[in-house]
C-alpha cells in the first residue's frame, strides 16, 4: 500500500496532533500506526524525511522552523520525551539547557514547564521586548513559551503587528528584503530615529546578509498582510 493511496497526508497530521494532545506522549495505537507508515513508504514516494517533517507540529507565529534553520536534522531521540522525532530544536534557550529538544515538546508546553530556569520562571524559547500594548498576554505566552525561537546576533526579540504576533519568515539579506519593500521601510525608519543619515542608512541596508551580519529578520502580518522587519548586528 502506498501512503498517498490509502492514508493521506491529513492522517499523518491527525497523529500529529494527536501527539500534541498527550503532550509529546504517543499512544501505543498511533505509534504502531506511524510505524506502518513509515515501513509502507513507496520508494517513489516521499522521502523519510519529508514524511518526518510533515509530522511536525504547526506553529501560528513560526510556520516553518525547519526552513527558518531554528529545526535541524537528528537521529537522536528528545532528550525531554524520548522519542527521536527526526528533527531537534536549534534556536536559544532561556533556561535549563538539554541537548536534544523536539518541536512537540515545545509546541505542547512540556519544555516551557520542564526546562525552568533557576529563578523559577518558565523557560522562553524568546525574549520579550517592546510588546505593544494590544497585545494580549495569552498571544505573548504563546510566542515565548510554545513557539520554537531563532538565533540572532543579539537577544532576539519577535514582532507584533494588528494587535497580534507575526509569523516569523527567517533571517534575510538586501535581497531578500527588496522583495518586501514595506520591511526594507520599516528598517530604514528605524535607522532615521536612532539618528543615521540617509546615506549610511542605504550603505547599512545594502549591506544586510542572510548569514553575515548585519541581518534583517523578516515577519509577515497574520492580518493585514505588511512585512515587517527587525535587524541586528554582531
Ligand atoms: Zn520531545
Ligand atoms: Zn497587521
Amino acid at each position: 500500500m502506498r501512503i498517498g493511496e490509502h492514508l493521506p497526508w491529513v492522517h499523518v497530521q491527525q497523529i500529529s496532533t494527536h501527539w500534541l494532545l498527550h503532550r509529546g506522549r504517543r499512544p501505543r495505537r498511533l505509534r504502531g500506526l506511524e510505524d506502518r507508515l513509515l515501513a509502507q513508504r513507496s520508494p517513489d514516494g516521499p522521502g523519510l524525511t519529508e514524511l518526518i517533517r510533515v509530522t511536525q507540529p504547526r506553529f501560528r507565529y513560526h510556520p516553518d522552523p525547519v526552513a527558518t534553520g531554528s529545526a535541524v536534522p537528528t537521529v537522536e531521540a528528545c532528550d525531554l520525551c524520548g522519542v527521536p522525532r527526526g528533527w531537534r530544536y536549534a534556536g536559544p534557550i532561556y533556561g535549563r539547557q538539554i541537548d536534544v529538544l523536539c518541536l512537540h515538546c515545545i509546541a505542547s508546553s512540556e519544555a516551557a514547564q520542564a526546562l525552568t530556569g533557576a529563578a523559577d520562571w518558565p523557560c522562553m524559547f524568546t525574549d520579550t521586548t517592546d510588546v505593544p500594548q494590544d497585545v494580549p498576554f495569552a498571544v505573548v505566552e504563546e510566542i515565548t513559551q510554545r513557539t520554537p525561537g531563532f538565533d540572532s546576533w543579539q537577544q532576539p526579540s519577535w514582532l507584533y503587528h494588528c494587535g497580534d504576533g507575526a509569523a516569523f519568515l527567517g533571517a534575510a539579506g538586501h535581497e531578500d528584503l527588496r522583495a518586501h519593500p514595506d520591511a526594507l521601510e520599516m528598517i530604514r525608519d528605524d535607522l532615521h530615529r536612532l539618528g543615521w543619515p540617509a546615506d549610511q542608512a542605504d550603505a547599512m541596508l545594502r549591506r544586510m546578509d542572510r548569514s553575515g551580519e548585519p541581518t534583517a529578520y523578516l515577519f509577515l502580518c497574520l492580518h493585514c498582510g505588511v512585512h515587517l522587519a527587525s535587524w541586528d548586528i554582531g
